[in-house]
């Protein structure tokens, strides 16, 4: 009877298909965190990498998965990650070396000793095998992604790099939720301020509203670059022509004003929709004195800032204004994201994953 190299079963599911082909299922080991670690098999999408909890999303058979930068759509087996491919290749060369071992065995009629008396006439012998340890399989060493989004559409858990729009299972445009996790973290930041002054002191919990400040600051921009990237990749120019669109945009979403120009110059909204932009614009411009000296306000803002709270201006930060600034960037970048891609959720889809 001729023997197989491998055996069915075992600890990757060996299969028998037949005319010496063999399947091997792999369990993928997931993180501490109970995810399982994802890569775009576009090699030129970047970052590409990101995680996904087993058993959410779409839970039945799964004819294929997305990419949540890219949207690349491919089998779910083809977002294995180098890692795992690793792993699994690990795993069947170790499956292999059991199986010679245990056809060595069988040839030689060795029992589980590993050992075979031959008595036959003048001779006797005796045979003995020793094997060699199984070769060592190292598990999957994954990188660490750190923000976690669960799909409005279809529950699935999953975690990427920066500002994601697709879901990974079923390609849902789902930017606007990836907007609203991040704005919710600093959100909860701004919430926990009250507790970190009695704690910390009346310094610490100042300097906290000012980074939750910058943090919706940076949002907006990062939102708004990546909607300014999608509308211009969706246009059919080159990659490396929508990065030398985009430097033209510079830091302009950090001032309000210039996201304006920058509306009407690149996205070609002329009629910008209906948001509380002066009130956006008033927060974030009490940004630009913490940022770059410090909180120390210098007598042009001082200036400033008398002639405004003579007028009734507040000028000084506050635990509300900066919920409401978030509820602000929330609102204007949902306005303009639904002004684009509104009418065709899949705009600009293959070509705007994040920059390098
Ligand atoms: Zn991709
Ligand atoms: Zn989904």
């Amino acid at each position: 009877m001729k023997r197989s190299l491998f055996r069915p079963g075992g600890p990757v599911n060996i299969r028998d298909m037949g005319a010496d082909q063999y399947r091997a299922t792999i369990n993928l080991p997931s993180d501490t965190d109970g995810r399982i670690a994802r890569e775009c098999p576009d090699a030129s999408c970047s970052p590409g990498y990101f995680k996904v909890k087993p058993g959410t999303g779409i839970t039945g058979k799964q004819v294929s998965a997305f990419c949540p930068y890219c949207r690349h759509e491919a089998d779910p087996d083809d977002f294995a990650t180098k890692e795992q491919q690793r792993y699994a290749r690990e795993l069947v060369v170790r499956e292999a070396h059991r199986g010679v071992d245990n056809m060595m065995r069988d040839a030689l009629g060795l029992g589980a000793s590993g050992r075979r008396k031959l008595n036959g006439g003048l001779i006797s012998m005796e045979i003995s095998l020793k094997s060699a340890p199984l070769p060592y399989v190292r598990q999957p060493f994954e990188d660490e992604v750190r923000r976690d989004v669960v799909c409005p559409s279809c529950a699935l858990d999953h975690t990427v790099f920066g500002l994601a729009t697709w879901c990974g299972d079923c390609g849902a445009d789902i930017f606007l939720t990836h907007v609203a996790t991040e704005l919710a973290v600093v959100r909860s930041m701004v919430g926990d301020i009250d507790r970190r002054r009695e704690v910390l002191g009346r310094r610490v919990a100042a300097k906290d509203l000012e980074n939750c400040l910058e943090d919706a600051v940076s949002i907006f921009e990062a939102a708004m670059k990546a909607i300014t990237r999608r509308h211009i990749a969706a246009s059919g120019v080159t990659p490396d022509e929508v990065e030398a669109k985009l430097k033209k945009v510079g830091n302009a979403f950090q001032n309000v004003d210039r996201a304006g120009e920058m509306l009407r110059d690149i996205l070609g909204i002329s009629d910008p929709p209906e948001v509380p932009w002066a009130e956006l614009a008033a927060s974030f411009a009490k940004r630009h004195p913490i940022t770059h000296n410090l909180g120390v306000v210098d007598r042009k803002y001082l200036e400033r800032a008398h002639s405004a709270e003579r007028e009734g201006c507040e000028v000084r930060m506050t635990v509300a204004e900066v919920c409401k600034t978030l509820d602000h960037v929330l609102a204007a970048v949902s306005a303009v994201h639904g002004l684009l891609f509104a009418a065709n959720p899949w705009e600009g889809a293959a070509s705007s994953p994040l920059p390098r």
